[in-house]
């Protein structure tokens, strides 16, 4: 028994499908201690959009901390922090003409999640939330109750209070319009559902199994939560920050959500940091309501402001684009011909294999498990974990990101023909 089966808690999870012990990383490539290189598909599940240990952002983070730079100064005014506030608000807000008041929140991405609930409970005096079918929101006892996963909520008795679960267009016939049904839920006197304070969605439901929302469903939903008076919170904890292209994922629908959750890659160098994006005038805290010690870590600042500055300086946006083509004529073309029973979903730099018509789970997992052994990290998602979910660095090179798609076409051969 090693030392992490002897004391690391049951509750690990990630470790027990990728079981080397991982030492050093740069850019696409984790190594392990025995000498193993890995191909990194799934890029801490989100947080590490521009990859491992990227040379421009590790520079400035060195040279902050070899400058005495201030590490910890809980919400206190820093210069770390007043750098990327001024960033974020040239790079991210003024170009897309978004008006936002920014919260610093604890260092994690369920963090900004509860003070989203907390705050729109508090802006409308309603208990009431609205989630989606599938969706993930993380694991705090807030969050946990709007995301759909009733294994992972079992943990937790009782959470599911004041939350509805609406359907996701996903799964559905077309002929069914879950937002009509929304509509209906909410109009009608005897639907026996409460008005809620508001509506939270991802537009893509990434570990709901790569599920992507059409534009048009989200202009619906924002005008849904216009005509009853309800506030719309997106978490973009997982494909923000330009994993679908844009900065926000929102944006390719031209809808400016009431609230928005960031965390995972804004830091820019997997460091832990989470925000919560808030309409001015919804702005209704008081002073220090919504309090922490660790909200806004320097580092963190530091890996964020540098991060916006690549973002500025490298073309990653048109970079998206072409790896999105090319991922997609690869699924499209060389995996989903494999069988009828495959389906391909995606967008931008996140794309999911569905193989729950294999039924059951044992099937997508002996693929991922397959594409370890060859040399690929990269994690099952949705319902069942029966979706195999493709989530590399934004800034990989196209010759490591065929390469890891080359493994995973070597992975359905071996495991079809076993
Ligand atoms: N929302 C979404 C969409 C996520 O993908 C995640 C993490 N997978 C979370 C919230 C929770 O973030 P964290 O694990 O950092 O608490």
């Amino acid at each position: 028994m090693n030392i992490f089966e002897k004391r690391e808690s049951n509750v690990r999870s990630y470790c027990r499908n990728f079981t080397a012990i991982f030492h050093r990383a740069k850019g696409s490539i984790i190594y392990s201690e025995s000498g193993e290189e890995y191909i990194d598909f799934l890029a801490g599940a989100g947080a590490l959009n521009y990859g491992h240990n990227h040379d421009y952002i590790k520079e400035k983070v060195i040279s902050y901390l070899d400058a005495d730079g201030i590490t910890h100064g809980l919400d206190m005014y820093t210069s770390a922090k007043e750098k990327f506030l001024a960033k974020f608000d040239e790079v991210v807000l003024s170009s897309t003409q978004l008006n936002y008041r920014i919260q610093f929140c604890g260092p994690t991405g369920t963090n900004a999640v509860e003070a989203a609930l907390k705050l729109a409970r508090k802006l409308k005096r309603r208990t009431g939330i609205f989630s989606f079918m599938g969706a993930y929101h993380g694991m705090t006892l807030g969050s946990l109750s709007i995301t759909g996963n009733i294994g992972i909520r079992a943990g937790a008795i009782g959470t599911s209070s004041n939350v509805n679960f609406m359907p996701y267009p996903y799964g559905f016939m077309e002929s069914f319009d879950t937002i009509e049904y929304i509509n209906s839920v909410l109009n009608d006197v005897n639907s026996g559902i409460e008005k809620p304070a508001a509506i939270i969605f991802e537009t893509v439901q990434a570990e709901g199994g790569v599920v992507v929302a059409p534009i048009e469903w989200m202009q619906r939903l924002r005008r849904l939560c216009d005509e009853n008076d309800i506030l719309l919170i997106c978490d973009d904890i997982q494909v923000g920050c330009g994993r679908t292209g844009s900065f926000f994922s929102f944006e390719r629908a031209d809808i400016v959500p009431d609230m928005v959750v960031l965390s995972k890659s804004i830091s820019g160098y997997g460091f832990p940091m989470s925000l919560l994006l808030i309409k001015p005038e919804l702005d209704i805290w008081e002073p220090g309501e919504h309090n922490g010690t660790f909200r806004g870590n320097q580092l963190a600042f530091i890996g964020a402001t540098a991060a916006l500055e690549y973002r500025e300086s490298s073309n990653l946006q048109q970079d998206v684009k072409a790896k999105e083509l090319f991922l997609k004529n690869f699924l499209t073309q060389q995996i989903a011909p494999i069988s009828e029973k495959i389906a391909i979903r995606g967008i931008g730099m996140i794309w999911g294999i569905d193989l729950k018509n294999f039924g059951g789970n044992i099937f997508a997992r002996s693929i991922t498990l397959r594409c370890f052994e060859l040399g690929l990290i990269v994690e099952c998602a949705g319902r069942n974990d029966t979706v195999i979910k493709i989530l590399p660095p934004l800034v990989i090179d196209m010759s490591t990101l065929e390469k890891g798609c080359s493994i995973i076409k070597e992975a359905f051969n071996d495991c079809m023909s076993n």
